[in-house]
């Protein structure tokens, strides 16, 4: 390892960062972070800081999960790589398969296919919509739809369903065929609905109206993250995903769930399709698979695309699509640690108690900081903060009044995660009720400054 003056010294000098703009990196650079114990992280300078953001989403353990640690170091002593392409398996894929199933049994999911990472997985679950569809003859099911405010990574199927703007318009034309619907957001739409459950049926109205308009011939499937997360933290009324279910059923499309932030007990529940009582068509998951020490992705698959699958021996059921590190031993050895780590901690339960603690904190802040436009989250440690620069008209706050919020509470001992106008506070869901206060105190410093300098 370089000294510190190296890094500080060739810190963004060599290397582009992903979504960040180079010229502005190298102006304002990213803190280089050097160390990570518990919930906290440490940076080149010695600062040791609460990790609000749990990595992206995904230290949900934090940083010292020893077992996990020990299966990727054992793993890498037995077998260091194999590939599981046709005529061969790692063992330890074959091992966390199973234990996936045994977990998402209650959701459906009875298959597995292995993936590198949650933009993998979303582009295999497109991939796999439409070739389910073409086995049962229905090769004109080759559309998309999804909501504004989406994300659902940066491959160009993920790319292409993907609702936000900044995410799409410096790589179009993306794929064609994809829909767009509103996002169940109450606090921006285009219907000024600011009731979850009216909105909920003006979306529903909405997705069956697209239905109609394309013909229901021509769509795939639907995907969603049941909690929108990069979009901001949107939880659509609990109302709106078996409205989708349904409504999908009805009209022959499959429902991709994007659980790559929400499952594994982030929401308080083990998924967020269990949250909502519904069981998808396909389920992506990434992430906090391995506790976010090993880049791994998982695609998971419900009885009835399995039927049409195996019960097939046309060549349109081979899947011609996976990746090198598909179900790589060391990745799925730590998927089995963390599995066990997760179920032992029963980390759902703290999820909800420090979510509710998070969130009503930070709608205190609201009621003491102008700044704050909307606060949400109320299922498990999700929430978001939106910030703007004038409550009447919420315009959205500026670049340098966010940076004055995150400058100052990280020197108060707390990394945030800033995505436009809003603030994203996902810590790892083992954090203590003291963090958390931390947290929130932070935060009233950050919002402070920001007000001081306005
Ligand atoms: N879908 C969702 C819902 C995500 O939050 C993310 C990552 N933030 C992705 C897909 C893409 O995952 P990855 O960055 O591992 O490719």
């Amino acid at each position: 390892m370089r000294d510190h003056n190296f890094l500080i010294e060739n810190n963004t000098k060599h290397l582009w960062q992903p979504m960040a703009h180079p010229a502005e990196a190298r102006a304002n650079p990213p803190k280089i972070i050097v160390g990570a114990e518990g919930v906290r992280i440490t940076d080149v300078h010695g600062q040791s800081v609460i990790d609000a953001v749990g990595g992206l989403w995904n230290a949900n353990l934090g940083y010292s999960c020893e077992p996990i640690k020990r299966a990727i170091a054992d793993q890498l002593q037995v077998l260091p790589y194999y590939s599981s392409f046709r005529g061969s398996m790692p063992g330890p894929a074959i091992e966390l398969a199973a234990k996936l199933r045994e977990w998402f049994e209650p959701d459906g999911l009875v298959r597995v296919f292995f993936t590198s990472g949650g933009s993998d997985s979303v582009d295999t679950s497109l991939k796999l919509a439409r070739q389910y569809h073409k086995i049962r003859g229905e090769h004109g099911r080759t559309k998309f739809i999804s909501f504004k405010k989406g994300y659902h990574g940066t491959h160009w199927g993920g790319a292409s369903v993907n609702g936000n703007k900044n995410f799409r318009h410096n790589y179009e034309p993306l794929l064609p065929g994809c829909i767009h619907i509103p996002a169940p957001y109450p606090y921006r739409n285009p219907f000024g609905e600011t009731d979850p459950a009216r909105l909920a049926d003006l979306i529903a109205a909405i997705l069956e109206d697209e239905i109609a308009f394309n013909g229901a011939d021509t769509i795939a499937a639907f995907i969603m993250e049941p909690i929108l997360g990069a979009g901001g933290v949107i939880p659509p009324h609990p109302s709106l995903m078996p409205k989708i279910r349904e409504i999908c059923d009805r009209n022959g499309i499959l429902l991709i769930a994007d659980e790559i932030i929400t499952a594994f007990g982030r929401t308080g529940a083990w998924t967020g399709s269990r949250l909502w009582g519904v069981q998808p068509d396909m389920a992506c998951f990434a992430k906090a698979i391995t506790n976010s020490y090993f880049p791994f992705g998982v695609v998971m698959i419900a009885e009835r695309m399995v039927d049409a699958f195996e019960s097939s021996d046309a060549r349109s059921a081979n899947i011609a699509t996976g990746y090198t590190y598909s179900g790589h031993p060391v990745g799925a050895a730590a998927g089995l640690a963390t599995l066990a780590e997760t179920r032992r901690l029963n980390v759902p339960v703290n999820a909800a108690a420090r979510g509710a603690q998070l969130f009503e904190g930070a709608k205190a802040l609201m009621a003491k900081h102008e700044l704050i436009g909307d606060v949400r989250g109320g299922h498990g440690l999700m929430i978001g903060i939106e910030c703007v620069s004038d409550r009447a008209t919420k315009t959205p706050a500026t670049g340098p009044a966010m940076g004055i919020v995150s400058e100052t509470t990280y020197q108060n001992g707390v990394m945030i995660r800033v995505s436009g106008p809003n603030i994203i506070l996902s810590p790892p869901l083992v954090i203590s009720g003291e963090d958390c206060t931390a947290i929130l105190d932070a935060l009233d410093a950050g919002f402070s400054a920001a007000a001081a300098l306005a």
